[in-house]
């Protein structure tokens, strides 16, 4: 059966799961927790999860930004879904990152966390262990699968045998299989709370860069920039980095207070250069951080440098191709100071506000950072989405964090800090309490 690709829910995110429409998934005969081959441009198992009631009858399938990679497809593509066989692992050989500092059963630790997911050799796991402390919020440590027997994509069970590699992750090889590629880092499931904003990024970003021959087609002219605003911290970054992730385009960024430091005459040239590089990679996607800096209202600013780097920008954008393979996402908290002639038709011409969140967005934006921590039960996100009117994003990581630390100080007497490497057993005995929350709320 075909199904429509969409991105999955932040809190259902990196567990391999694919959430079907209840209507399809019963047509297929597939109910939570069998295994599905999603067919796109490449193959990716995984795991079914009840579909979410708004898309009864819809063709959708939801699965986060990892397996669409593996599937090679994005956003609003069609795959291919049939559920398939997988056999039980009997045992399976698990590469730990380099500097791992964790000693102790992990074999057992990770057999237990993965028990039921599908694995194929050469896929990297993010695993959150422990507080996904190691990376701390929404990381987690990437582990690699070295092998496996039999070969194939099979599940973990109780019985699988897990052994740990002699060689460090980063010495295996990524298979085909696998996704071939790097797991990606930012995805749509890492944010939270800008669905409207996303959707409007992949209207105006997304769909032209992947199917320029439609806009061509309908002799539509695809942007050469967007413009996003709101206040610091809000997720613009973020927006620009899994855009550029989703469609696999190469990311370059460039920040405006940087730029104008430069000495003379070098501003331009870096701008030249960037330019001249994202042309050379394309698809690419170029960033530009704080772009009011770069270029103020002229008559505000007045400066020579100024003028010139304002110059050379538009002249850069101006000799965009209108194929749309680069494109300039610029970012700014003061968007009416940017100098109009740069919002004009062919350049900034399109803009995206993204504000702070609400509640519902708060509340997105803290499962995306607690998402690979062990919580207790007494913690109830909604409480703190209620809580914390005002913060954005960046603060909601930041107390995310913050938690994750109180937790830590809390073990710490049980770890020997002169020891270079923590007892897994430890690490898992953590948990993140509401205590920990409060604690860092007050901070
Ligand atoms: P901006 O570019 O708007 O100043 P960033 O995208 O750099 O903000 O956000 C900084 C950090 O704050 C991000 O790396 C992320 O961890 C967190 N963050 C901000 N907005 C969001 C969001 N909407 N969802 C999840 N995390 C967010």
């Amino acid at each position: 059966m075909k199904l429509t690709v969409k991105p999955l829910k932040q809190k259902d995110a990196g567990r391999r799961l694919a959430a079907i429409d209840r209507v399809a998934a019963e047509e297929l005969e597939l109910s939570g927790g069998d295994y599905i081959k999603i067919e796109g441009g490449s193959t990716a198992i995984a795991r079914v999860w009840p579909g979410y009631p708004e898309d009864d009858d819809s063709g959708v399938i939801r699965i986060d930004g990892q397996l669409r990679q593996e599937a090679g497809v994005g956003i609003d593509d069609r795959v291919t879904v049939e559920a398939a066989d997988v056999e039980p692992a009997e045992r399976i050989t698990i590469a730990l990152p380099q500097q791992f500092g964790i000693r102790g059963n992990v074999g057992s630790i990770i057999r237990d966390k993965l028990s039921g997911q599908p694995v194929t050799q050469g896929q990297t796991i993010r695993f959150p262990l422990g507080l996904g402390l190691m990376g701390g919020g929404s990381q987690a440590v990437p582990l690699k699968i070295a092998s496996t027997e039999p070969s194939g994509t099979v599940v973990i069970t109780d019985s699988t045998e897990v052994d740990i590699s002699e060689k460090p992750a980063e010495q295996i090889a990524d298979t085909a299989a696998g996704g071939g590629a790097e797991s990606p880092d930012v995805t749509y499931e890492d944010i939270g709370g800008l669905d409207s904003e996303l959707e409007q990024v992949r209207e105006m970003i997304e769909l032209p860069m992947r199917h320029p021959e439609l806009f061509k087609r309908l002799g539509i002219e695809p942007p050469k920039g967007v413009l996003l605003h709101g206040p610091p911290g809000t997720g613009k970054t973020l927006i620009a980095k899994a855009v550029a992730n989703e469609i696999d385009a190469h990311f370059q960024t460039l920040s405006g207070p940087e730029i104008m430091s430069k000495y003379y005459g070098e501003s331009e040239e870096q701008l030249r250069e960037v330019f001249e590089e994202a042309a050379e990679n394309a698809p690419a996607i170029v960033f530009m951080d704080e772009l009011d800096s770069i270029a103020p209202k002229r008559e505000e600013a007045g400066g020579d440098v100024e003028r010139r780097v304002v110059a050379q920008l538009l002249s850069l954008m101006d000799g965009l191709e209108e194929r749309g393979e680069v494109v300039v996402i610029g970012a700014t908290n003061r968007v009416d100071a940017i100098d109009p002639a740069l919002r004009r038709g062919g350049r900034f011409d399109r803009e995206i506000e993204v504000g702070v969140p609400d509640r519902d967005g708060r509340k997105e934006i803290l499962q995306v950072h607690t998402r690979n921590m062990p919580l207790a039960d007494d913690i109830d996100i909604d409480e703190y989405a209620e809580t914390t009117h005002g913060f954005v994003g960046a603060d909601l990581e930041s107390l995310a964090k913050e938690a994750g630390m109180n937790a830590l100080r809390r073990i710490r007497p049980q770890i020997d800090l002169e020891d270079d490497e923590i007892d897994a057993e430890v690490l898992e005995s953590i948990q993140v309490t509401g205590g920990d929350m409060k604690e860092a709320l007050k901070g």
